[in-house]
This record gives C-alpha cells, structure tokens and sequence, in this order.
C-alpha cells in the first residue's frame, strides 16, 4: 500500500525522521510543511552565526531532498493556514516536528520592560528569523545580564564579546553585527541560579569563552568547589569536572581586556529593574548595573489552531512519541528543548519504526496525499514555496554575503517570498 506521510517542521528533528522512513521505505510520499518559507528550523535560526560546522548537517538534508518522494511545503502554516483536520484527511500519518518557539517566561517583576528579551527573540534577531530580525534590542548601556548558565546563554555572550573580526567567517546578520560592534559593552554576565556544577553549559562551548580577544572571564574562587557533588551520572560528571577546571582557570586569569564577562553563580533573579525600561537588575545577592537583561533559560512548544495542545512542561503529550492514531510527535515538542542535534536522529528512527510498525497493522485504505491538497492550497490562495524556491532564496544569500561569510539572510518575509517565487533559475 503507498503511504502519504505529513511531516510539520522543517528543522533536525522532522528531516532526521524523514530519512528514517525514506531509508526503510523509499517508496513513501512525503511532505515536509514549514511555517517559513525556508527549511533547516534551528539550524537555520537556532544555531550560533559562528559556529557554522555544526550547520553543516544542512548539506546531509540537501542530499535527502534530492529523492523525488519528498517535498519542502513552506510558506504554509499548519493549523492556521491549513487546519490539522483537513491534513488528516490527505495522509495516513502526521508528524509534529516543531520544535519549541516560545520562550520560558521569567515570572518576576519587570520582566516586560523594554531592554529585556528572551533568548528566542534575541537569538532570532542576530539569526535574520522573519519573526525577530526587526527586535531593534537595546543595547545601548556598558552592562548586558545575560540569565542561564545553559549553552544558549553561552552562545549570546559570546556573539555579543567578539570582535567583527572574529565574527567576520559567520552568517550573522548585517544588522546586528553592526548594533552589536556600536554597542558600548564593558561588563556582560552570566547568571547560574545554582552552583557551578550544576550549570548546564557544556565544556566545549565554556573553552570558547576563555579565547575571545576582548573578553575575558571574571569567576570567583570562592565560587567554586573542589571536586564535584557525589552522585552525579558518570558521563555528565566529566563534563562537569572539565567546566571546573577551565572555570578555575578563569579564576587565575587577570589580563586587561575591554570586556569582563562575570561568572555569576548562586544568584537568583528577583526583579527586573527600571520604569519605563531595564536600568538594572535585581539578584538575591546584589544588584547588577545593566540596561538589557536577556533570559536563557528554555523553550516551550508554541501551538496554533487546531494542533494538539503542549501540557504544562511545554511538550505535546505522547507515548514515546504517539499523541494519537495516525499522529506522532518527535524533537523538542517531544521531549523537551533538550540535546544535540544528533540527539534527534536516534529518537526520530524510533519514532520512525514506530509509524511503519503502525502501518504494517493498518488495514484502512491509504489516503489520497498531496495532489488533493495541492488542489485546495490553490482554492484558499496560499502559496507554498518548494524545494526550488528555498534554492533561490538560497541563491540570493550567497549572491548578497560579505567576504568571508557564506551568506547575507534575507530576513523579511516579503523578501523571503519574493525571492523564492521569482522566476529566476537555480542548478
Ligand atoms: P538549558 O541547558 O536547559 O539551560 C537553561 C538554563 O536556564 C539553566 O541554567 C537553568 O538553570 C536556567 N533557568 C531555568 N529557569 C530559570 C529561572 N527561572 N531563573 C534563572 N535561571 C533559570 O537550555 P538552553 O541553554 O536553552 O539549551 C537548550 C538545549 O540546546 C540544551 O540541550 C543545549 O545544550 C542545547 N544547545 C547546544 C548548543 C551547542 O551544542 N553548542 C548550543 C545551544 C544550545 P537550572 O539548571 O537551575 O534550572
């Protein structure tokens, strides 16, 4: 029986589990929506602008989109646009692959001032997402708080600490590199509201901080313990008893540099401060001098119409991975804004398996798939971008980088759709 599979998100999650079935059954139809006219999710917007190697899993996906039985239907939002009901009707199986967009509110006093942003907004900002590139932050004052101590918050402070030149081979966006070298930065912090080791930041990405050319990190001893809490899972406890030494190398460290990045652990937000915007920041312990206040501190799945609701830990209840018949759910509305981006392609195999398992019990008569919904997009007037028109979106980044960058994003929606329906050819 041909099977007609509905994958909804475009990002690691949703291709990884795509490849898994294609792999086992390439003779399946799949089709890959996306609310954006552009596929790759958080590798597209997630993702540091600097760290372009791990981006890289992008051309694995290019390659998967070279099999005729999958499609990219971007530009369309399931939900709103395009109810989950009528989808139903078309394919035998859907996959909620969306991520988690929505970030985790603070729930303090002040935290709506202008000057504080969650890590969503203000990391979609320096990515180009259509949703965040006009945020506009504040970042006009010597202080950035910066709350988390996760491998987000790490990222922004150090997309905010480097030099243009150090920034000069990323895909950050124009706009933002130049806010961000105009801004007047002196003292960027970084607050744990727990202890060191039990900060979430992984010993990679912490190295990176003690090589920045105007940064230099500020810990204190006193902070750190010696050796880490019994208990701990093995695996973790090595990357824990590695931040603890280059945090203690931190904490030797007295060289003059134009930006110290403060280690804050033990501190817990109380309040943002200011009137009409952030002028501080109020900790347990004491009060930071700062105009912008960033919360990293994770991610719910954001729904919209008629998508099966997150439950209150921001997930799409599922057992392991099935919200319902013919319904299944991988990535962070999974599990949670958690793990790598390989972390992804073992779980989506299982949920995978799981769909062809099902299929295999299924005695109903396979749906009708894509033609019949192609016919009703055209009746609602929706345009949906393909395959080819991300590859011209794709093409006028290249055409449009800096030397040095491997892109310029377009960032705006009517950009975004304007090159991707221009009649330009692309190889
Ligand atoms: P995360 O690792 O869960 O970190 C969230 C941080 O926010 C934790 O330090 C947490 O502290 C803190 N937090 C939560 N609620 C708070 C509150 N109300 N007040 C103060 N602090 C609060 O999440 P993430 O940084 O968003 O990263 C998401 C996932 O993506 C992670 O798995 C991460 O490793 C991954 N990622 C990887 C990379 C990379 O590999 N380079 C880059 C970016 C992201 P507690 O521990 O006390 O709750």
């Amino acid at each position: 029986m041909l099977h007609h599979i509905a994958i909804i998100g475009s990002g690691p999650s949703g291709l990884f589990c795509a490849d898994a079935l294609l792999k086992q059954r390439p003779e399946l139809k799949i089709d890959v929506f996306d609310r954006l006219p552009t596929p790759f999710g958080l590798v597209r917007f997630g993702v540091a602008p600097d760290h372009q190697g791990t981006k890289a899993v992008t051309r694995q996906f290019d390659r998967l989109f070279g099999s005729s039985n999958l499609r990219f239907v971007g530009n369309i939002a399931v939900g709103q646009d395009l109810p989950l009901a009528r989808l139903a009707e078309h394919y035998d199986a859907i996959v909620l692959a969306l991520g988690a967009h929505a970030d985790r509110p603070l729930g303090i006093p002040g935290e709506d001032l202008p000057g504080r942003y969650g890590s969503m907004a203000f990391v979609g900002w320096y990515n180009g997402h259509p949703d965040y590139y006009g945020l506009n932050p504040l970042l006009d004052r010597t202080g950035v708080a910066v709350i988390g101590v996760g491998n987000v918050a790490v990222d922004i402070v150090r997309v905010l600490g480097k030099t243009p030149a150090e920034m000069a081979a990323s895909d950050i966006c124009a706009h933002a590199a130049k806010a961000i070298a105009a801004a007047p930065l002196t003292d960027l912090y970084l607050i744990g509201r727990r202890g060191p080791a039990e900060a979430s930041f992984t010993s990679a990405e912490l190295a990176e901080l003690g090589r920045l050319e105007r940064v230099r990190p500020v810990v204190n001893k006193a902070d750190l313990p010696n050796a880490l809490p019994a208990g701990i899972d093995p695996a973790e406890a090595k990357i824990k008893e590695k931040n603890l030494q280059l945090l203690h190398e931190f904490a030797a460290r007295s060289d003059a540099k134009p930006i110290k990045l403060h280690f804050l652990f033990h501190s817990v937000p109380e309040a943002v401060l200011g009137k009409s915007r952030v002028e501080g920041l109020k900790l347990a312990n004491r009060t930071l001098d700062v105009g912008t206040v960033i919360s990293a501190i994770g991610y719910r799945t954001a729904v919209h119409g008629d998508l099966p609701q997150p439950d209150q830990h921001g997930i799409i209840p599922n057992q392991d991975g099935k919200v319902a018949d013919g319904l299944y759910v991988v990535g962070w509305a999974k599990r949670g804004p958690s793990g790598t981006i390989p972390t992804n392609r073992a779980e989506a195999k299982m949920v995978a398996d799981r769909i062809l398992a099902d299929f295999a019990n299924d005695t109903a008569p396979a749906k009708s798939g894509n033609a019949a919904l192609d016919a009703w997009l055209a009746q609602q007037g929706l345009t949906p971008v393909d395959w080819m028109g991300w590859k011209r979106i794709e093409a006028a980044e290249i055409k449009a980088a800096r030397q040095g960058s491997p892109r310029e994003k377009l960032v705006d929606w009517a950009a975004l759709r304007q090159a991707a329906l221009s009649s330009e050819t692309v190889s």
